[in-house]
């Protein structure tokens, strides 16, 4: 297969049995690895949905900037194919980010904006609302992830029947990080409507907020936490509890733990989020009295994160 442009080679990532891991359980655990995207994560798959949306609504053409505010993975997934189709693009980004994924927007040519960590979206000093105010003062592309319903939608109609089609139905539990809420939102939909048994099982650090929101049905105070890509202090807008069955939470030190894991026993260098995701797929199976199919997101890979891994010196 040639693909006429790198958009073409978005999706479809393979799902892999991890072996020697499942086989301390009595369950078997697939990993569907999303850093064989072109921009090395599952945000490319959203990227690429929300331009060819704007392109057929004439909201985008050639020229026009493109601002987000991003942890980092969906501005490499925009500047990538704003490099293809010829797009401006401005990021702001909380300060915590790894200074990997800082180089790798600005090698694309991005323009990136530093805001501090840690902010709800109503402070005006968020990365969320420093974006918007750009946006409307450029008269920009605001993507707006964390309200834009093609973020679920994206994996609704790519990652869930991907899933489905290549574990042959045979899943009993789907387990994934918690960003903005799109890929278990979307993904959730699809398996819930093709078998309604299929759990779906979120996954925080430990100091995000959706665990308790699921359960008493309110937001409580967060604590600081340190998982790139997961946890939040708010509720996304399009983050929907209605097909999840249980949110597992998992501390930075358990999940970086697991990054070492993945890497020893399996071969895989992912990011800290897969690490948390495995983690808490382990925690589950234990817990488990039958043998599950479970299926886990792992959302990007570890090169984004070497300067932040220890033993990488
Ligand atoms: N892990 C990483 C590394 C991410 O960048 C993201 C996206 N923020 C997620 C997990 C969570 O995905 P979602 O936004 O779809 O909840």
């Amino acid at each position: 297969m040639i693909a006429s442009d790198l958009s073409g080679l978005i999706g479809n990532t393979p799902l892999v049995k991890l072996s020697n891991l499942s086989g301390e359980t009595d369950s078997t655990i697939f990993a569907k690895l999303e850093f064989y995207n072109p921009g090395g994560s599952i945000k490319d798959r959203v990227a690429q949905y929300i331009i060819r949306d704007a392109e057929c609504k004439g909201l985008l053409k050639p020229g026009d900037t493109i601002v987000e505010a991003t942890s980092g993975n969906m501005g490499v997934a925009f500047a990538l194919l704003s490099a293809v189709k010829k797009y401006k693009c401005i990021f702001t980004l909380p300060e915590s980010i790894t200074k990997e994924k800082i180089q790798a927007l600005k090698i694309f040519g991005a323009e990136v904006i530093l805001t501090p960590k840690g902010l709800p979206p109503q402070d005006e000093r968020s990365c969320y609302k420093v974006a918007h105010k750009i946006a409307r003062e450029k008269g920009a592309f605001y993507v707006n992830q964390y309200f834009n319903e093609l973020n679920p939608e994206a994996h609704y109609k790519t990652t869930g029947p991907e899933i489905w089609r290549d574990a042959e139905g045979r899943i009993d539990t789907f387990i994934c990080g918690i960003g903005t809420g799109g890929t278990i939102t979307g993904v959730g939909r699809y398996l819930k409507e093709k078998n309604p048994d299929i759990k779906i099982i979120g996954v925080e650090p430990v100091g995000s907020v959706f665990k308790a929101y699921l359960e008493k049905g309110q937001l409580t105070e967060g604590a600081e936490f340190d998982i790139e890509g997961i946890g939040k202090n708010f509720i996304p807008g399009v983050l929907k509890f209605d097909h999840i069955n249980d949110v597992i939470q998992v501390k930075e030190a358990e999940a970086s733990k697991m990054v070492d894991i993945l890497v020893r026993c399996e071969g895989i260098l992912a990011g800290g989020s897969s690490g948390a995701a495995i983690a808490a797929a382990l925690k589950y199976a234990r817990r488990s009295d039958k043998n599950e199919n479970i299926v886990v997101i792992l959302p990007d890979t570890g090169f984004k994160y070497l300067s932040k891994f220890s033993d990488t010196d």
